[in-house]
């Protein structure tokens, strides 16, 4: 039925071919893996959040004078996306000691950082991600040093954002993960923020009873992993199920005077 070609296969993704040159359609599935790929699941419906979540995001963030590759949503589960060359590092931004941070230097989960750290792993699913520096990337060649000054000086950007937009809907950004990739215009090469920003890749704590609204419910198999996602969305404003009930106009609160 698909005639589409399909460009590449992740794990929580799809991407075919888009309509015309330089264009992607990125496709969210309802897989859902951890532990580089041990773990596997389907969670029904968590495709279509991921895609109304990633959408919302970009979009603010296009707003902010963010570069991002998205296009528009096509559908439930799919966006237009320009096509980038993907820079291959997984760029970490954390808030609050958490998941590998707090393992690998003994921290207490929860406590704030004293500023934001930016780490970065290699790409590499054959090698489990492992986190490289600024001088394993500059000597392989993955990325330049003018490259990684504008990934850490967008990475921070949208960590600013992004705390300010959770915090207004009572959640705690602890950490996420995004991906940059090259976009060539007339010559000239902009770097933007590619892949997605859902609760597949961020660690969002509920800020009055920190329960967890993110991927680490399917992780620690604490159950709930679509409610979570769905109060997620529907913080966010961006449920559409329940069509929002008609108002009822201008109501005369009082009539009497006083
Ligand atoms: N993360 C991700 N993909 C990965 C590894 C990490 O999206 O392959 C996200 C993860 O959801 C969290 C942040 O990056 O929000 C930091 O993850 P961490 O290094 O603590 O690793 P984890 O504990 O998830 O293994």
């Amino acid at each position: 039925m698909n005639k589409r070609r399909r460009v590449y296969e992740g794990k929580a993704k799809v991407l075919y071919e888009g309509p015309e040159p330089g264009t992607l359609i990125q496709h969210f599935k309802d897989d859902a893996t951890a532990f580089n790929n041990k773990k596997h699941a389907l969670i029904e419906g968590k495709g279509v959040l991921n895609n109304r979540i990633s959408e919302h995001i970009f979009v603010k963030l296009g707003e902010i004078g963010v570069p991002t590759h998205f296009v528009r949503r096509l559908n439930m589960r799919e966006q237009l996306i320009r096509e980038v060359e993907i820079i291959p590092l997984e760029v970490v931004v954390r808030n609050v000691a958490a998941g590998s941070l707090a393992q690998r230097l003994g921290l207490e989960e929860g406590k704030a950082l004293p500023r934001s750290i930016i780490e970065f792993y290699y790409k590499n699913d054959g090698l489990g991600d492992p986190m490289v520096c600024e001088e394993h990337i500059t000597a392989f060649g993955w990325a330049n040093p003018p490259e990684i000054d504008e990934i850490m000086a967008l990475a921070l950007r949208i960590n600013d954002f992004l705390v300010g937009l959770f915090c207004g809907i009572g959640i705690r950004l602890v950490d996420f993960k995004v991906e940059f990739g090259r976009l060539w215009e007339n010559e000239q090469m902009r770097i933007v923020l590619a892949d997605e920003i859902s609760p597949d890749c961020c660690r969002l704590w509920d800020a009055a009873t920190s329960d967890k609204l993110d991927k680490d419910r399917f992780r620690r198999d604490l159950g709930g992993v679509l409610e979570a996602y769905q109060e997620v969305a529907r913080r966010l404003g961006v449920l559409t199920e329940n069509p929002r009930p008609k108002g009822s106009g201008p109501v005369l609160v009082s009539s009497k005077p006083h």
